[in-house]
């Protein structure tokens, strides 16, 4: 029985004769249903008329994202380190021309996604890569449309899938929406890979928290208070965002910082803002 993946998300749900009625993901106040009605698609409907693109970001990283546009349009990351590789979000179109790509690069070790609109065909993948487990967070588990024992559902504030790399547990954007922490990136002074819940805007200096992007509603500031002091805990110097070319590719625990700070402002957190409420 095919796997139907919902066109508009690009959520692969679990195997069914007929497409299922609706896409739970889609029909969540965060996202929207097409406005053709809900569609669906499957891995070999797509094979041959999307490719996946796969651009070097820096040594060690490499983005991979589906052309033409599918779904939310999203990148995931290839993560080398000595420990093993990870991809961080998935895609969903896999071919073989994509798994040989990666095969080359040493392969996917284990797999970790922010959050649900990027699950793509993760258990795919997973397969496709000696059964990789899939480190989702607890709080999540509702939204897995296609359940397998591939997903390793993890608690708590962190997690390391791979011995030098962290997750760390935000919410905001989804109640276990997580970033992946890479110290040795950008050589050596840190990267974050940050998924949606830490959105890098067009002005690349910036970034910005919603709870839903497409619909336009934002975090409540005591989220983004949370989110600004979680983080103050790493260092890093670069932010790689869900989206092509929005990085902050230097400075960006500062930029993080003041992109915190102007969304309090501009929600009448009142001056001090971030630093007055870490003082409280
Ligand atoms: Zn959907
Ligand atoms: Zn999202």
């Amino acid at each position: 029985m095919p796997c139907h993946i919902c066109v508009t998300c690009g959520v692969q749900h679990a195997e069914s004769d007929r497409p299922p009625a609706a896409c739970s993901i889609c029909e969540d106040e965060r996202q929207y249903v097409g406005w053709g009605g809900q569609r669906w698609t499957t891995v070999p409907d797509m094979a041959g008329r999307y490719r996946n693109q796969l651009d070097d970001q820096e040594p060690g990283l490499a983005s991979l994202r589906t052309e033409p546009h599918f779904g939310i349009g999203q990148r995931a990351f290839l993560v080398q380190t000595p420990a093993g590789n990870l991809l961080w979000d998935c895609l969903s179109l896999i071919d073989e021309e994509s798994v040989a790509a990666l095969a080359e690069r040493g392969g996917i070790d284990a797999i970790a996604i922010s959050h649900p609109h990027f699950y793509g065909t993760c258990v795919e993948w997973s397969a496709a890569f000696g059964d990789a487990p899939v480190y989702i967070h607890r709080a999540d588990a509702p939204w897995v449309m296609r359940p397998s024992s591939s997903v390793v559902l993890w608690d708590g504030e962190a997690a390391e899938p791979l011995p030098g790399l962290t997750l760390v547990h935000l919410g905001g954007h989804f109640d276990g929406a997580a970033v992946l922490h890479w110290p040795a990136g950008a050589g050596g002074r840190g990267a974050l890979l940050t998924g949606d819940t830490i959105q890098v805007v067009m002005d690349r200096r910036f970034v910005s928290f919603m709870w839903s992007y497409p619909n336009l509603v934002p975090l409540k500031p005591e989220q983004v208070t949370a989110i600004a002091s979680r983080m103050a805990g790493y260092d890093f110097d670069r932010m790689y965002g869900a989206f092509e070319g929005r990085s902050v590719l230097g400075d960006a625990a500062a930029a993080l910082s003041r992109s915190a700070e102007r969304y309090l402002k501009r929600m009448g957190a009142g001056p001090g803002g971030l630093e007055g409420r870490r003082g409280a």
